[in-house]
C-alpha cells in the first residue's frame, strides 16, 4: 500500500512549530524559514482564487440557461407537419378595445428597431394594414438572448407572433392600426429573407410629399427598379391597395352588368386573322400556319349578339403590337368588354354604360375609401369629380371648346392626345367633372363596322368616354346589315375573306346593338392620378419590357 500523499504546504507548515531540518540535517536558517512561509501564503491565494473563478463560471452558467429559449426561433421548413386549432388574428380586428386580450398574429416584418439591448419595436404587416409590436427583456420570461434574436430578423421575414393586445400611451401615427400595439410573448420565423433586399419597403412607400422639401435626403425608388423588382415593389401597402381596387373595378363593372341581364363570355384570343386590320398585330406560330393574338374581342362579341345572346361582357388580356412609348400605352391590357341588343336608338346603350361607370365610381368611394387613402398617403391626388348625371357633348361641342381657347380644327379633324386633354381641362372648369362622354365622332376616324349617323354621314353613332381628359372608353352603334358591313369594310381595304365567319354571322339576321371596350388599367390610372399606366398593371408588358 502506498503512502498518501501529504500536502507539502502542511508539511511545512507543521514543520516550522517544530525545529525544521534541511537535507543535512542542520535546523534551516531564518530567511529559509521565510522563503517556505511566502511560498505557502502563495499557495493558499491561488487556491482562493481558482474556488472564486469555480464559483462564478458556475453562477455564469446558471444565468446563460435561457428561460426564454421555447419562445423564439425559426420554425422548421413548413410541410403541414401538423394543423392546430390556432386563430391566426387579422390585425385590422385587433383594435385599443380588446387591451388585455391574447392573439396571434402571421405578419411580415415591415421594420424593426432596437433600444439598447433590452427592448426592440416592429412594425408588422398585412397586406395594407400595419401595427406595432414591442418586446421588452424581463427577468422571467423575455431573457435578453430572445430580444437579441428579434433584433436579427431581417425585415420582409415572415413571422408568427403571439402577442397581448395593449393600449399605446401615444397614438401610433406610423402604423395603420394607431390605438393598439402588439407586446411580443412569442416570436418565430416562419420564411426567411435569404437575398439582400433591392430597396426598402420603407423607401419604396415614401410619400411623394418627402421628396418635395428642399433638404430632402430620401432616395426615390424609380419606376424601372420597381419594374424590375416587382414581387418586393408590390408588397408597399401603396401597391396592395392598387391591385385591390383594380380587382374591385373589375367586381364592380361584372355586379353591375350581371344585375342588368349581361351573360359573362370568353372570346377566343388566338385567332386565324387580323380582326381590325392587320398592323398591330402580334402573329404566333401555330402549327404549321400562323395566328394572331387578338387586339380585341369586338367581332366575337358582336357574333355573340348576333347568336341573341342579348347583352354579353368579357373582362380578358387585349394585345397591341403598337410601338407606343407612352404613359398610356401598353402592348397587353385588360379590357373590359360589353356588347348590347337596343331597340330603338344607341343611346340606350350609351345610358348603361353611363350608369355603369356612375355605379363603379360611387361604390370605388363608397366601398374601398381605405384603399383609396393608402394609395393618397404615398401618391397624394386630387378627389375624382363626377356628376350624378353625367355630362354628354357632342364631338362638334368639343371641337367648338377648343377652337375657342384658340385651338385651330377642322370640324372631322381627330383629337390629338394634347386637345384630348386641353378638352378635359376645359370641361372640368366649366362643368366640374373629371367624367365626360363625347358622342357622334367623325365616321372617318372610327374602325369599318361603325355605324354612320342617320342625319349627317361624316359623323357616326359613336363614343369615347374620358376620364381626366383622358380616353379610357370607346364604343359605337356597329353596322349590322351584312351587305353595308361589306361596303364599308371594302371602303377601309378590308379584305372580306379573312372576316367571312363575322360578315356571315349578319347573313342570318343580327339585332341593332351597340357596345364599348374600356381599359381597366386607365381606369385605374387615371381615378387615382398615378401618371403611368405600368403603375396598375401588375406586370407591364410595352415595347421594351417583357420581363418579369
Ligand atoms: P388610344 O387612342 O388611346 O390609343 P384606342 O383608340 O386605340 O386608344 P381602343 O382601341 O378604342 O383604343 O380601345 C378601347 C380602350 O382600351 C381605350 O379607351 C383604352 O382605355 C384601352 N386601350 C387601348 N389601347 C391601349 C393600350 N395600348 N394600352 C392600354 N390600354 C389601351
Amino acid at each position: 500500500m502506498s503512502e498518501p500523499t501529504k500536502d507539502p504546504v502542511e508539511e511545512i507548515t507543521q514543520k516550522t512549530e517544530e525545529v525544521i531540518l534541511d537535507e543535512e540535517g542542520k535546523p534551516l536558517s531564518k530567511k529559509a524559514l521565510k522563503k517556505l512561509q511566502k511560498e505557502k501564503e502563495k499557495a493558499e491565494r491561488k487556491a482562493a482564487t481558482a474556488a472564486k473563478l469555480a464559483e462564478e463560471k458556475a453562477a455564469r452558467d446558471a444565468a446563460n440557461v435561457d428561460f426564454s429559449q421555447d419562445r423564439y426561433g425559426k420554425l422548421p421548413m413548413n410541410q403541414s407537419q401538423a394543423r392546430t386549432d390556432t386563430k391566426y388574428e387579422d390585425i385590422t380586428h385587433i383594435n385599443g378595445g380588446r387591451a388585455g386580450e391574447s392573439v396571434v398574429i402571421r405578419a411580415r416584418v415591415h421594420t424593426s428597431r432596437a433600444t439598447g439591448n433590452k427592448m426592440c419595436f416592429f412594425v408588422f404587416r398585412q397586406g395594407v394594414s400595419t401595427i406595432q409590436g414591442i418586446i421588452t427583456a424581463d427577468e422571467k420570461t423575455i431573457s435578453k438572448p430572445m430580444v437579441k434574436f428579434c433584433v436579427g430578423i431581417p425585415s420582409e421575414s415572415i413571422v408568427v407572433v403571439h402577442a397581448t393586445i395593449s393600449k399605446p400611451v401615444d397614438e401610433v401615427k406610423s402604423c395603420t392600426i394607431s390605438d393598439a400595439e402588439l407586446a411580443i410573448d412569442k416570436i418565430y420565423v416562419v420564411s426567411e429573407v435569404k437575398e439582400r433586399i433591392v430597396f426598402s419597403l420603407e423607401d419604396a412607400s415614401r410619400p411623394e410629399t418627402d421628396f418635395e422639401q428642399e433638404d430632402s435626403q430620401f432616395v426615390r425608388v424609380n419606376l424601372d427598379t420597381r419594374l424590375n423588382n416587382r414581387v418586393l415593389d408590390l408588397r408597399t401597402t401603396t401597391n396592395n391597395a392598387i391591385f385591390r381596387l383594380q380587382s374591385a373595378v373589375c367586381l364592380l363593372f361584372r355586379e353591375f352588368l350581371i344585375e342588368k341581364k349581361f351573360t359573362e363570355i370568353h372570346t377566343p384570343k388566338l385567332i386565324a386573322t387580323a380582326s381590325e386590320g392587320g398592323s398591330n398585330v402580334f402573329r404566333v406560330s401555330y402549327f404549321k400556319q400562323s395566328a394572331y393574338l387578338a387586339q380585341s374581342p369586338q367581332l366575337y362579341k358582336q357574333m355573340c349578339i348576333a347568336a341573341d345572346f342579348g347583352r354579353v361582357f368579357e373582362i380578358a388580356p387585349v394585345f397591341r403590337a403598337e410601338d407606343s412609348n407612352t404613359h398610356r400605352h401598353m402592348t397587353e391590357f385588360v379590357g373590359l368588354d360589353m356588347e348590347m341588343a337596343f331597340n330603338e336608338h344607341y343611346h340606350e346603350v350609351v345610358d348603361v354604360l353611363d350608369e355603369m361607370f356612375v355605379y363603379i365610381f360611387t361604390n370605388l368611394k363608397k366601398r374601398y375609401s381605405v384603399e383609396i387613402e393608402a394609395v393618397k398617403r404615398q401618391y397624394p391626388f386630387e378627389d375624382f369629380e363626377f356628376l350624378p348625371k353625367t355630362l354628354r357633348l357632342k364631338y362638334s361641342e368639343g371641337i367648338q371648346m377648343l377652337r375657342d381657347a384658340g385651338v385651330e380644327l377642322g370640324d372631322y379633324d381627330d383629337l390629338s392626345t394634347t386637345n384630348e386633354k386641353l378638352l378635359g381641362k376645359l370641361v372640368k372648369e366649366k362643368y366640374h367633372t373629371d367624367f365626360y362622354i363625347l358622342d357622334k365622332f367623325p365616321l372617318a376616324v372610327r374602325p369599318f363596322y361603325t355605324m354612320p349617323d342617320a342625319e349627317n354621314p361624316q359623323y357616326s353613332n359613336s363614343y369615347d368616354f374620358f376620364m381626366r381628359g383622358e380616353e379610357i372608353m370607346s364604343g359605337a352603334q356597329r353596322i349590322h346589315d351584312p351587305d353595308f358591313l361589306v361596303e364599308r369594310a371594302k371602303e377601309h381595304g378590308v379584305d372580306i375573306s379573312t372576316i367571312q365567319p363575322y360578315i356571315d354571322a349578319f347573313k342570318i339576321g343580327a339585332p341593332p346593338h351597340a357596345g364599348g371596350g374600356v381599359g381597366l388599367e386607365r381606369v385605374v390610372m387615371l381615378y387615382l392620378a398615378l401618371g403611368n399606366i405600368r403603375r396598375t398593371s401588375l406586370f407591364p408588358r410595352d415595347p421594351k419590357r417583357l420581363e418579369p
